[in-house]
């Protein structure tokens, strides 16, 4: 599993190890070059969030990282925090998306804020941004992203009234960018589900 907590640029602990050039080319008979998947660093296990906590979820590692079916490549993974990636703190405000969700925010027609009405807009399209130019450098179709999240969610975010009140058709900013740019994206639910069906085959 790769740790890919920081966009390669940023000097960082936890700065990604690079792949040899080359390395993932498939020719004749050698094995076909393994998935790439981007997924939420705090899903990991990764004290990335608001709270400085994480939200690690120890089923889908296993089921990502146990030894795949014969003939199958072990997918590669990539950790990655949007909100670190854009320079956020740790701890840092609890933000949701005012009017709207993630596509809305990269149109411009919607913000996100914190409970006091502070504007946090600009950070959570340069952590969305940050992800993609990131996924796109990876040659990564594929993320697993924290579901809720104002910059994660894809399957529903909260609604900006920090009332806990929840928007089931929202998706956050980073989710609405990747899907853009057709890397499909998947809750950690999802994810698993598809594992489970699909005797560890991520690919739709
Ligand atoms: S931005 Fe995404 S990866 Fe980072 S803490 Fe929030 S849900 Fe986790």
């Amino acid at each position: 599993m790769q740790r890919s907590f920081f966009p390669p640029q940023q000097e960082s602990p936890g700065a990604p190890e690079t792949e040899p050039a080359g390395e993932s080319l498939t020719t004749g008979s050698l094995p076909a070059a393994p998935q790439c998947i981007l997924i939420s660093a705090c899903l990991l296990g990764e004290n990335c969030t608001y709270k400085a906590g994480n939200e690690a979820r120890p089923d889908l590692i296993t089921a990502l990282t146990t030894p795949p079916p014969p003939h199958t490549a072990q997918p590669k993974i990539f950790a990655f925090c949007p909100e670190i990636a854009a320079g956020l703190p740790i701890p840092r405000p609890r933000c949701e998306i005012s009017d709207g969700d993630g596509r809305a925010v990269l149109c411009g027609t919607s913000s996100v804020q914190d409970a006091e009405g502070n504007d946090h807009t600009d950070a959570y399209r340069r952590g969305a941004f940050a992800a993609l130019l990131f996924a796109q450098k990876q040659g990564i179709r594929l993320a697993i992203l924290k579901n809720r999240s104002p910059s994660c969610g894809s399957a529903g975010v909260y609604d900006g009234s920090h009332s806990k009140t929840w928007h089931p058709d929202g998706i956050g900013v980073t989710a609405a960018l990747l899907e853009a740019a057709e890397i499909e994206v998947l809750t950690e639910a999802a994810a698993l589900a598809r594992l489970e069906t699909k005797t560890r085959k991520l690919s739709p």
